[in-house]
């Protein structure tokens, strides 16, 4: 396993890593750090939890914040932000109007331009509908937040999460990086992957695979498809004891929520 500490990544990005690796969070929380060379104040995205001290180690480290973006609602991203904002006396904006302090929630396509940096928000539903991921063009980079993940795979948070917004967003940040404007990807979770096109193929290939596996097991469940599927209770853990047998069971709750994912995509006509 590649060691990750965080670390200046292209000429705009540092990754400070909150003391929180788990699971799921893999090593910790990614909070980054985008600033425009030459200028003065910084955007932080997911400030992170209130684990041992990282709230205070960004408000130390940091100087001047022009703004805190959230890639999405989970505790590990955004539990400190209204507190780190008003520390720095900036705003916080996310997709959910409910997690902004002092300004508007984002908005697909728009341009954020922040003390000289450019950024470009797109709206990337699937690991939770208000999951959003955030283009950084002059370096190239995509910040994934929860979608992409540095190891591994993300999980889809069912019923927050849905697979077929997934699939969809998936495939953007692809044609992001055929068209060349994304070249690497700086998830919230783990390592910088720089071979973002490999990673977002193995996304989709993976997810497809794993649909197919959902597929056969309910054929060995003797349980058809159907539009009622996502309605029995004990289905999810029935599959999940199938499809993921050679995986540790202390990540059967997060892959019960991916097969609740497949399974309400599977019933959708
Ligand atoms: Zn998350």
């Amino acid at each position: 396993m590649t060691p990750w500490g965080g670390g200046a990544y292209g000429s705009r990005g540092r990754c400070l890593l909150a003391p929180n690796p788990g699971v799921m969070t893999l090593d910790g929380t990614n909070t980054w750090v985008l600033q425009e060379p030459g200028s003065s104040a910084s955007v932080v995205v997911d400030p992170g939890p209130l684990a041992d001290g990282h709230l205070d180690r960004l408000t130390a480290e940091l100087g001047d914040v022009a703004l805190v973006l959230l890639t999405h609602h989970h505790f590990d991203h955004a539990e400190v932000a209204v507190e780190f904002a008003r520390r720095k006396g900036c705003a916080v904006r996310a997709l959910d109007p409910g997690l902004c302090v002092d300004a508007p929630p984002l908005v697909d396509g728009e341009d954020l331009l922040v003390d000289g940096l450019s950024l470009r928000v797109l709206t990337t539903p699937g690991h939770t509908a208000d999951s959003v991921s955030l283009v950084l063009p002059a370096d190239g980079a995509l910040l994934t937040g929860d979608m992409v993940l540095g190891r591994g795979t993300t999980v889809v948070a069912h019923p927050d999460g849905q697979l077929g917004p997934y699939f969809s967003s998936i495939s953007r940040m692809r044609s992001l990086v055929l068209s060349g404007e994304v070249r690497t990807l700086w998830p919230a979770h783990g390592p910088v992957l720089d071979d973002a096109l490999g990673v977002l193929d193995f996304y989709l290939a993976h997810r497809r695979e794993r649909l197919a596996q959902v597929e056969r097991a309910l054929a060995e469940l003797s349980v058809p498809l159907s539009p009622g599927l996502a309605a029995d209770p004990t289905l999810p853990r029935r599959v999940v004891e199938v499809v993921y047998a050679d995986v540790d069971e202390s990540l059967w709750g997060a892959a019960e929520l991916s097969v609740r994912a497949q399974l309400a995509y599977l019933a959708s006509p």
